[in-house]
């Protein structure tokens, strides 16, 4: 039986070590870390429970695909709903704008709350909608790198609307020209933060991302995200394959330009593939370092970061959902600094994610548990603790603010994340959220394939390698890997 070695169990590692065992392969997964997931994983903390990283589940049919490929219910396993409420949006203004999933109720809440006329965002999301099925055929479900791909009539098509799509034109400068509205402008410009970019620089075609929220909805993980990885890793069990956890890959052996397993502790795994899901940057830099190195590639930009207070607090906000947004007033000023100044200023857009109120089990009665983030440069040497501190004291002030209370007093849990700790608890580059940023307009082009060019047998998926981070994107690199590699 043929073998293919999976280095990492991130989202992507394990949708591929799925889909090669439905194609035949005998697999086995070696993972650096004691739990499988990655970013997508959960922990407790006293009695609260809570999301590692993700907290936004959309497009959960990707994931429902893996357990229909091996002939299973996914409802059995993993269990989502679809939310009601998409997010809810503060301003220090007073505004408080609840998106909700229904459209026509979404725009009556835009009319009544900004007093406006919701003509002009309905011609936009329609824009967005089209954005979305010109490219998603040639710059998500496949490989970029392939020549045949782009001999299709859906590729030629989105050829042919290159204009359309506003690659030219920053995603901030069509919100502001075609909504216009400054909270709108403002909730739309933050769909760029949904791969880790600047909405001053990312190209116009990203008003793509919020389609993907606004069509298709947001929804919730029944026992948490970390339970996608862990359903996920049953599955994998149950057809056989193996996982190894503890198990850091040290090198990818290569003889003759082709891949012939990997080394973990001093012990060479042979195998005829080899797919690695960890970052591309340290697969190149640690377990490919005698070979060719992508430099230009590897050199790109990261994404955004971010600095996470997991707080639990005693109390209850009725006036709360499952997303929470409180927006600072200047978000240029925000991106400059992430982007420019790579440090983060006093005004900040804080993001609460509190997961009980959709799974009560995750916080003790009358509690709740608060996810805290705000983003953050990648990980370049700042003084981390002196800028978390700092972060901490202005969410505080900025929250007690808007909410009323005496946050200080309410916390009873608390745990702090850095992006220098994402960086070493997940080994991606820079604590990178989401691989590259999509701050060029040739970006796309700019990641890395999902296999190499140079070393025959070796593929590469997650989010640091084309289509890109998010878990959605995550689940495509598996397909596409997937569909590279002919059956066993
Ligand atoms: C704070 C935060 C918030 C986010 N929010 C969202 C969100 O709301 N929605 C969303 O869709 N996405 C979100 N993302 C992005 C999303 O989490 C990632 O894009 C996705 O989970 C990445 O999956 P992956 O398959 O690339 O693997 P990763 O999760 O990066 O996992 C890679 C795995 O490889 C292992 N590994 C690394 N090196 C080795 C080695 N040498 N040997 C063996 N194993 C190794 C690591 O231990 C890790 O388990 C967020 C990310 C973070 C960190």
């Amino acid at each position: 039986m043929a073998k293919a070695i999976i280095i990492g169990s991130g989202i992507a590692g394990l949708a591929t070590a799925i889909r090669l065992s439905c194609k035949g392969y005998d697999v086995e997964v070696f993972e650096a870390n004691p739990y499988v997931g990655g970013k997508l994983s959960s922990f407790n903390l006293g009695s609260y429970k809570f999301n590692f990283g993700p907290q936004l589940l959309t497009m959960p049919h990707y994931i429902d695909e893996l357990f229909e490929l091996c002939g299973e219910l996914p409802g059995d396993k993993f269990i989502y709903k679809k939310k009601e409420i998409s997010c809810k949006y503060f301003w220090d203004d007073g505004i408080k704008l609840t998106a909700y999933s229904n459209k026509k109720k979404f725009f009556n809440e835009i009319e009544e709350v900004l007093k406006i006329s919701t003509k002009d965002l309905k011609k936009y999301l329609q824009k967005s909608k089209r954005k979305y099925e010109l490219t998603k055929k040639i710059f998500l479900e496949n490989s970029l790198h392939k020549l045949k791909n782009f001999f299709n009539k859906e590729t030629i098509i989105g050829l042919l609307n290159l204009n359309y799509l506003e690659i030219n034109k920053t995603l901030a400068d069509i919100n502001e020209k075609q909504i216009q509205e400054p909270h709108l402008v403002q909730l739309y410009n933050r769909f760029a933060t949904y791969n880790g970019s600047n909405p001053y620089q990312t190209p116009g075609i990203m008003s793509m991302i919020q389609h993907l929220e606004n069509h298709y909805g947001t929804f919730v993980a029944k026992n948490g995200m970390g339970n996608i990885s862990e359903s996920l890793k049953e599955l994998c069990i149950k057809h056989s394959v193996k996982i190894h956890l503890n198990s850091k890959v040290e090198k990818i052996e290569v003889k003759d330009k082709k891949a012939q397993g990997i080394m973990v502790k001093n012990k060479f795994h042979p195998s005829d593939l080899v797919i690695s899901n960890m970052d591309i940057y340290p697969t190149y830099r640690y377990l490919l370092k005698k070979h060719k190195q992508p430099t230009k590639i590897l050199e790109q930009e990261r994404s955004s970061s971010a600095v996470i207070f997991y707080w639990g607090i005693k109390k209850k906000f009725p006036e709360l959902d499952l997303h929470n947004i409180f927006f600072s007033n200047d978000y240029k000023q925000e991106f400059e600094n992430i982007f420019e100044k790579f440090t983060v200023g006093e005004d900040l857009t804080v993001y609460v994610n509190i997961t009980s109120k959709d799974n009560p089990t995750d916080a003790p009665d009358g509690c709740e548990n608060w996810y805290v983030m705000v983003n953050t440069p990648f990980n370049n040497g700042q003084d981390w603790k002196v800028i978390s501190n700092r972060i901490r004291e202005n969410v505080i002030k900025k929250l007690n603010k808007l909410l009323k209370v005496r946050l200080e007093d309410l916390i009873e849990e608390e745990m702090t994340i850095t992006p220098s700790e994402i960086e070493q608890k997940t080994m991606s580059y820079l604590g990178a959220l989401y691989g590259t940023s999509s701050n060029s307009k040739i970006s796309a082009f700019l990641r890395h394939p999902n296999f190499s060019r140079n070393i025959s047998n070796l593929y590469f998926c997650g989010g640091s390698v084309h289509p890109g981070g998010g878990i959605p994107l995550c689940l495509m690199s598996a397909k596409i890997v997937s569909e590279l590699i002919p059956k066993a």
